[in-house]
């Protein structure tokens, strides 16, 4: 296997294959730029991209031919009873129609409901999943990271993870109304005997998508494990982690759930209402410009 930029490829260590679903909206850009650049400095790193769309955007097709990630570009878009209400033509544009994304977000501020239990990059992951069950065998050594477009991540997160015997775990900032939610461990025998969770802690696995990830091998052997549509909102990590594993199994990360090197942050939209009083009159500021 010939990897890019081979001074960061060793081929005994294992690789971190980071799941990545994204949507075209107008700081899509922003957000994998500063995801990528965090991605450029880990090591042995495979990021699989998919976009909630009916076909590639040649926004992330380019930001991921600049990089100099090994990467796999694919998509797919959320069917039409599962997707949030307005984002119909997120995926046809290049350039962003300001319009629409207004249009979206005012949609978005009417269904507040839909806006924060309607699943999210469900059928991203499970294409991810997919392709690394088609591609990949039980001789090749990896873990698998779901790592949304929109948090914030250290390096170390990745150093932590990536020698994963099956599922591990970390605490994540920023996420379930709490400064951090994280597993509590017995110290004595180094095992998760609970959670931290306020935001519905009878969850089986209160714990975020930025704070787990699995081994390449694990995900292989349990085949038949995906995401799912009907399951309560907030209840997709609970869902996959209940199909690969229980809790006493989990191995705990981050000396031992202390650091917190992951954050759940959430990237405010834009105003876009000058933007839009241009639209108004038939002009754009991004003429010919990718924002
Ligand atoms: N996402 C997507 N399609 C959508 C909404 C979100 O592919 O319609 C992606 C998004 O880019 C992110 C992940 O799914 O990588 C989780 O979405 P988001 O960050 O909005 O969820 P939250 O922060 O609320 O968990
Ligand atoms: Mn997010």
């Amino acid at each position: 296997m010939c990897q890019r930029d081979c001074q960061h490829w060793d081929p005994e260590a294992p690789v971190i294959y980071a799941v990545t679903p994204t949507y075209a909206r107008p700081v899509q850009k922003a957000e994998l730029t500063r995801l990528s650049q965090t991605l450029m400095h880990v090591s042995n790193l495979h990021w699989i991209v998919i976009e909630d769309a009916v076909k590639k955007s040649s926004l992330v097709e380019n930001l991921l031919a600049r990089t100099n990630l090994n990467h796999t570009h694919l998509f797919v878009q959320t069917p039409v009873p599962y997707r949030r209400k307005g984002s119909v033509n997120y995926s046809i544009t290049n350039n962003c129609d300001f319009f629409i994304t207004n249009i979206i977000m005012i949609s978005m501020f009417f269904n507040l409901f839909s806006f924060f239990f309607q699943p999210r990059g469900v059928e991203q992951r499970n294409a991810a999943l997919r392709w690394l069950r088609k591609n990949k065998t039980m001789n090749d050594k990896g873990v698998v990271y779901f790592a949304d477009d929109d948090n914030s991540y250290s390096l170390q997160v990745f150093d932590e993870m990536r020698y994963t015997k099956e599922v591990s775990v970390w605490p994540v900032g920023l996420v379930g109304g709490l400064m951090v939610e994280k597993p509590i461990l017995n110290l004595t025998t180094g095992k998760v005997v609970g959670w931290n969770s306020a935001w519905r802690p009878d969850r089986p696995f209160p714990i975020d998508m930025a704070g787990f990830a699995i081994s390449l091998q694990h995900i292989l052997k349990k085949s038949k494990a995906y995401f799912a549509y009907n399951v309560s909102g907030g209840f997709q990590e609970s869902h996959i982690l209940q199909q690969l594993t229980v809790r006493e199994n989990l191995e705990p990360k981050a000396d031992n759930c202390t650091q917190v090197l992951v954050w759940h942050t959430r990237t405010e939209g834009p105003r876009l209402t000058e933007e839009n009083k241009l639209i108004a009159r038939g002009i754009h500021s991004d003429v010919g410009l990718e924002v």
